[in-house]
Order: structure tokens, then sequence, then C-alpha cells
């Protein structure tokens, strides 16, 4: 009974009789798809079936069958893997200030952070990377107890902590120098490779899936510009090798052309904004095979929060100067053939609307499947999770969306997901 209740607790609008739960077996669904979007080939598959049984996909055809399952009826919809969002920071206190990160405790910033993960799972992301957190380890709080059925939220791979120089792009600035803060409020500052080396030996032990490190400067820091270099390459070498000890892939925040350059010569698995990249750095991403995650659609958010609430004019203006050189070069990077990934930096832009990103994409050069493939397959092979994650397979989670209509004509409709599955539980169920 118990199982039973908390499978329930889990479904969010569910339309269907709560299925029951009983013994050890392992809950068996079978959903119908009106069409199946094959992301990798682009095909759409017509009146599929998908058998899920204990979170995975276990077959999927014309014509599935297994005893006792229940059937999900999604003929009206197109079906699509869960969505991914590769640059997120739900465990923060989104907003335009980051000195109001010190108005709150970590226990009011961590239950602050609980809408944010739903809302995103919600909007059909049922994965994110999340890229870092100003209260050290409230994102890997987050992802666990959102992992143990505590908290609504997508599946969580996060950084643990910003590896930041000391008053960096990651670094709680603008403060007086007699101010003291908080051990988690500082827990990233490195200033050597060997500082950089003891952060990493420490968030790997601490449970961090990646790391995160701040090459440049940034658009929302005080005092911080996004055109000026803060690691050394000698720094963000020793951060690529250390990580690579735990199994763990860097993804550098770079704004400045010689920045992102750095950091892909260190071998970092992704350049975050990739702002001001030039030709040489577009080739050395094909190079060496690097992910350029670039958040175009934050300028609008930026912007607009900023009507709402004071974002402080220093931020305005370097957002103002780079998100329309930040589109031209998400297009050249797009025509250069270098590999692209999905994130939008959420936190700067409100938790939950992450799809609305597709249309920028398309707008600025990508086709809609480009757009989704970012999201998926390509963000799963970011993750280095192409195994579990990221198309409808056999042997993958059962991480499912639906959607009214063909996104491969109109990528908005990714704007208004109709279903939500993450790992076998309907958390949003069809009208
Ligand atoms: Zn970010």
């Amino acid at each position: 009974m118990l199982q039973r209740i908390s499978f329930c607790a889990l479904l969010v609008g569910c339309a269907f009789s709560c299925p029951a739960q009983e013994g050890p077996s392992p809950q068996v669904l079978v959903i119908r798809a009106g069409k199946l979007l094959d992301v990798e080939s682009g095909r759409l598959l017509a009146n599929q079936m998908i058998l899920v049984r204990g979170g995975k996909i276990e077959a999927i055809g014309e014509r599935v069958s297994a005893a006792a399952a229940t059937t999900i009826d999604l003929s009206r919809f197109t079906v699509l893997p869960g969505l991914i969002d590769c640059h997120t920071h739900l465990a923060d206190a989104g907003d335009g200030e980051p000195l109001h990160v010190l108005e709150m405790t970590s226990a009011e910033t961590a239950y602050a952070a609980i809408p944010n993960a739903r809302a995103t799972l919600l909007a059909g992301f049922t994965t994110v990377r999340d890229v870092g957190v100003y209260r050290a380890f409230n994102d890997v709080a987050l992802r666990d107890a959102i992992a143990q059925g505590l908290v609504i939220g997508p599946r969580m791979f996060v950084a643990g902590a910003y590896i930041t120089i000391s008053q960096g792009a990651g670094a709680m600035t603008g403060l007086a120098p007699d101010i003291q803060l908080p051990w988690d409020l500082h827990y990233g500052e490195a200033n050597s490779p060997w500082e950089v080396r003891q952060r990493i030996r420490e968030l790997a032990h601490r449970g961090a899936d990646h790391i995160k490190i701040l090459s440049t400067g940034a658009v929302l820091t005080h005092g911080s510009n996004p055109k000026s270099i803060e690691f050394t390459p000698e720094e963000l070498q020793a951060a690529v090798d250390e990580a690579r000890n735990f199994g763990l892939r860097v993804a550098a925040h770079a704004h400045a052309a010689e920045g992102i350059k750095n950091a892909i010569r260190a071998g970092v698995a992704s350049i975050e904004h990739a702002t001001l990249i030039d030709d040489e750095g577009l080739a050395l991403a094909k190079e060496h095979g690097t992910y350029l995650d670039m958040d175009i659609y934050d300028e609008e958010c930026i912007q607009d929060a900023s009507k709402k609430n004071p974002t402080p004019a220093d931020f305005l203006e370097h957002d103002r100067e780079l998100g329309e050189i930040q589109r031209r070069n998400f297009t050249k990077a797009l025509r250069a053939g270098v590999k692209m990934s999905f994130g939008t930096d959420a936190g700067v832009c409100p938790h939950g609307i992450n799809a609305r990103q597709f249309a920028f994409m398309v707008k600025y050069g990508m086709t809609p499947l480009e757009a989704i493939q970012s999201a998926t397959v390509s963000a799963a092979d970011l993750l280095g999770k192409s195994d579990l994650l990221g198309s409808v397979q056999t042997g993958k989670y059962a991480d499912l969306i639906a959607v009214s209509g063909n996104p491969l004509e109109d990528v908005r409709l990714l704007e208004n997901v109709k279903f939500v599955m993450k790992e076998g539980k309907v958390y949003k169920q069809v009208p």
C-alpha cells in the first residue's frame, strides 16, 4: 500500500486511475503514440507502442504486448524523448541581483528551489545539467531530494559549486573587504593549479557530477568584465586533468575569445555562452569535439526582467552589447559544423520557459530537428549518458513527452508540452 501511495503522490493531474504497484514486479505501462519522433533520423513514425517496465523502455513497435500493463493513450499526440537543458541553475534563488543571496539563509534558498524544479519538469525537461550554485552543494541536495522522490523535478546532474578565481565570475562580489562570507558562499574559489585540483578533489568526493569552471569574466557579476580572462591555461589544464581522474567532465563558462580557446585547448567538454568565439575558436572547438552551449534566448529575459525588478545597470550594459554578437556567432558555429547543445541559463530566465529558446535556435539557423537534437541526443552525449538518455530507444529511461501536432513544422509546440513522463512515472497527463 505504501508503494501505491507514493506512486500516486507523484502523479500530477493524472487522468487515469492510479495503477496498482503490488508486490515486487516493476510498473508495466504501454504508451500508444499517434506519432513518435525518432530524434536521430528525424523520422516521424505512426502508431507506435512503447512498452515501459521499471522505468525503462523495454520494447517499441506497432504491436507490443505485456500482461497486466496499464495503457496510456497518446494516439492524438506526437511523442518525443524528454528534453534536456544543459545549462540551468535550479538551486539558486533566481534574481537579477546576486547579492540578494545574502538576504536568505541556505535553507530558505533550498526551499525556494522546489518550484523551480517542478516547473522545469512540467515544461518537459526531464533532465538538466545544472552548472553551479552560489550556496555550495544546494544543488547536490536538490538532486538527491528529487531522486528520492521528496521533491518533484528533473533528473539533475550537478556541479556542487563554481570553480572561480577570487572576486571572479563565480564569486559573490560587490561586498566591502571586511565582510566575511560563510564557507558555502566562497567554497569554489581557487587561485593556482593546485588550489583548482584541491577544490575538484573535494567536489568529486562530495557528489559533483561534473565541474563548472569560470574561464572569463561574466555578465551577471559585479565588477566582472566578460571580455577578461580569469583562469590561466595552466589552471584550466589542471581542472580538466584532475576532473578526469574522477571521471568527471568540465563545463567552462567563457565569453572572451581567448578564454574560450584556453578552455578548449585544456580539453573541457563544453563552452558555456561562447559569446565572443572567433574563427580560431570555432576551428578549435570542431577539432576537439567541444560542445558549444549557447544561451541565445537570455538577452530577452535579462532586459525583460529589468522592467520588473531592477537589474544592476552594469549587467544590462554587458548584456545588451553581447546578446546580438552571441546570436551571430551561434549562426557561424552552426555553419562551421561545431557540436551544439541546448542550454538556457535558466535562473537568469524564469524556470519553466526553457523551451522558448528552440524558436531562437531556429531563427538563427537551425532546423527544428537540429534544435530538438541539441536538447536530446546531443545533450545526452555531452552528459556522457547516451546509453540512458536522449532518445526513445529500448534500454533507455522512459523519459517521454508529448505535444499536439508536429514539432518539426512548428518547434514552438515544445513550449506547450501536454504530457510528461520521467523514468516511467507520469507527472503531467494529457487533458
Ligand atoms: Zn549560468
